[in-house]
C-alpha cells in the first residue's frame, strides 16, 4: 500500500498512459543540441527525437518559417488548395529526383500510404489478381505502430495481443538479397525495407545489398519501397541512406526530420507511373499537406538542398566513429556507424543499455537504449566535434564505473 503511494507520488506523469518507459528526465526547454530540465540542469541530446530533430531544437530558420506561416493560414484541409503545398511538393520531389509527393503527417501514415500505393499499383499496373497482392519485408524491421504495420513486425512486444493481423506480408532475413529473390512470386507487389534498420539497433546491411535489391525488383517487376523515415534527410552523411549505394527506390517514405523537429510532416515520394495510381477520394488526411506543415517542410528541404548538413554528418560521423572505436574492448563490444548514427553494443558485464543510458543521464547526456544491450547515438547534425568528444568521454567514464 505504502509502496504504491510512494511510486505514484514519484511519478511525474501520473495521468499519462504508460506506453513508454521514459528516462527520468523532464525536459522543459531546448535549443540546438541541448535541452534543459525543470530544475535548470542541461543535457546534451544524443537521441534527437529518433532523428526528428536532425537540425537541432528550434532551428532559427525553421522557427522563422513556422512563425511567418502562423501569421497567414494554418489549416485548410485538402478540400481546398493552399499556396504552400505545391511549392513544398515541388522542392521535395526535386530533392528526391521524383515527380510526385503525397503528404501525410506521421511516419506510420507514410508507411500505410506506401502499402496502399503498392497494392493499387500491383492490381492496376502489374495485373495481380484482386485481393492477392503481397509485400516482402525484412526480419527485425520497425515501420511504426498501426495494426497493419505491427502485423509484419517480428517484435513480440509490438505485436502480441494486438491481433488479428493484416495478411499479405512475407518476411525474409535482413541483408540477404537472395532471400528476397526467392520469396518473390507473381503476386508480389513490393519489397519494403529500411536501408539501415534504425530501431533494430542501426543495423547496416552488407555493401551491395541495396543495389542487388534494386536489380531484383527491376528484373521481377516489383516496387522497391525504401523507408527512409529515420535514415533519410542527412543523418547518414547523404540525403538518403540509399545514396550510399547510389540506389534510387521507386518510393521514398519520409517523416521525422521532414517536420524540422517542430511538426509531424511525412510524405511518400515517387514517380507518376507509381504514385499516380492513387485517384481522388481513395486516400487522404485532414492534416496532411496543411500550409503550416508545408511551410516548415519546404524550409527543411531548402536546408538540405545545399548539402551542408549531409557534409557535417559525414565529417562528424568519421570523428564519432574514431572516438567510439576506442571504447571497443572497454565495455563496448561492437560499434555500427553510418554518418552521425551509431549503434553501440554494451558488454553485458557492464550492464544493460538501459543501465548505461541512466548513468549517462546523470552525467548530462541523453541516449536511448534499444534491444537490451544497444544504445543508439543520433545527435542533431548541428552538434560540434568538441561536444561529441565530451559525450564520448562521459560514456567512457560511465563504463569505467
Ligand atoms: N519507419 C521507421 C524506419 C521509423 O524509425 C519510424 C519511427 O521510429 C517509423 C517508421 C514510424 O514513425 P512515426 O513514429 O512517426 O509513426
Amino acid at each position: 500500500e505504502t509502496e504504491t503511494v510512494l511510486h505514484e507520488s514519484a511519478n511525474p506523469e501520473p495521468h499519462v498512459a504508460e506506453n513508454y518507459h521514459p528516462l527520468p528526465v523532464v525536459v522543459a526547454e531546448g535549443g540546438g543540441v541541448w535541452v534543459t530540465d525543470a530544475d535548470g540542469k542541461r543535457y546534451l541530446d544524443l537521441l534527437a527525437a529518433y532523428s526528428a530533430v536532425n537540425f537541432g531544437h528550434r532551428h532559427p530558420a525553421i522557427v522563422e518559417a513556422l512563425v511567418a506561416q502562423l501569421g497567414r493560414v494554418t489549416l485548410t484541409s485538402r478540400a481546398f488548395m493552399n499556396d504552400q503545398l505545391e511549392p513544398f511538393a515541388a522542392a521535395l520531389a526535386e530533392l528526391c529526383g521524383k515527380d510526385l509527393v503525397l503528404p501525410m503527417n506521421t511516419g506510420a501514415e507514410a508507411v500505410e500510404t506506401g502499402i496502399k500505393v503498392a497494392r493499387a499499383w500491383g492490381y492496376r499496373v502489374k495485373g495481380i489478381p484482386s485481393g492477392r497482392a503481397r509485400i516482402i519485408v525484412a526480419a527485425g524491421n520497425f515501420h511504426g505502430r498501426t495494426t497493419t504495420i505491427i502485423s509484419f513486425s517480428d517484435d513480440e512486444q509490438a505485436r502480441d495481443d494486438f491481433g488479428p493481423y493484416t495478411p499479405g506480408f512475407d518476411t525474409v532475413p535482413y541483408g540477404d538479397a537472395d532471400a528476397i529473390a526467392a520469396a518473390i512470386t507473381d503476386d508480389t507487389a513490393a519489397v519494403l525495407i529500411e536501408p539501415i534498420q534504425g530501431e533494430g539497433g542501426v543495423i547496416i546491411p552488407p555493401e551491395g545489398y541495396l543495389r542487388r535489391v534494386r536489380e531484383i525488383c527491376d528484373e521481377r517487376n516489383v516496387l522497391f519501397i525504401a523507408d527512409e523515415i529515420q535514415s533519410g534527410l542527412g543523418r547518414v552523411g547523404e540525403t538518403f541512406a540509399c545514396d550510399r549505394e547510389g540506389v534510387v527506390p521507386d518510393l521514398y517514405l519520409l517523416g521525422k526530420a521532414l517536420g524540422g523537429g517542430i511538426l509531424p510532416v511525412s510524405a511518400v515520394v515517387g514517380d507518376r507511373d507509381v504514385l499516380g495510381v492513387i485517384r481522388p477520394g481513395e486516400h487522404g488526411s485532414t492534416f496532411g499537406g496543411n500550409p503550416l506543415a508545408a511551410a516548415v517542410g519546404r524550409k527543411v528541404v531548402d536546408m538540405l538542398s545545399t548539402g551542408e548538413f549531409q557534409e557535417r554528418a559525414r565529417q562528424l560521423g568519421a570523428h564519432l566513429a574514431a572516438a567510439l572505436e576506442s571504447l571497443v574492448g572497454h565495455g563496448v563490444t561492437t560499434v555500427r556507424i553510418a554518418g552521425l548514427w551509431a549503434g553501440v553494443d554494451i558488454d553485458p558485464t557492464y550492464g544493460t543499455g538501459r543501465d548505461i543510458a541512466e548513468k549517462l543521464r546523470e552525467r548530462g547526456v541523453l541516449v536511448k537504449d534499444t534491444h537490451g544491450q544497444t544504445i543508439r547515438i543520433a545527435p542533431p547534425l548541428v552538434i560540434r566535434a568538441t561536444e561529441l568528444d565530451w559525450a564520448v568521454e562521459q560514456l567512457r567514464l560511465v563504463l569505467e564505473g
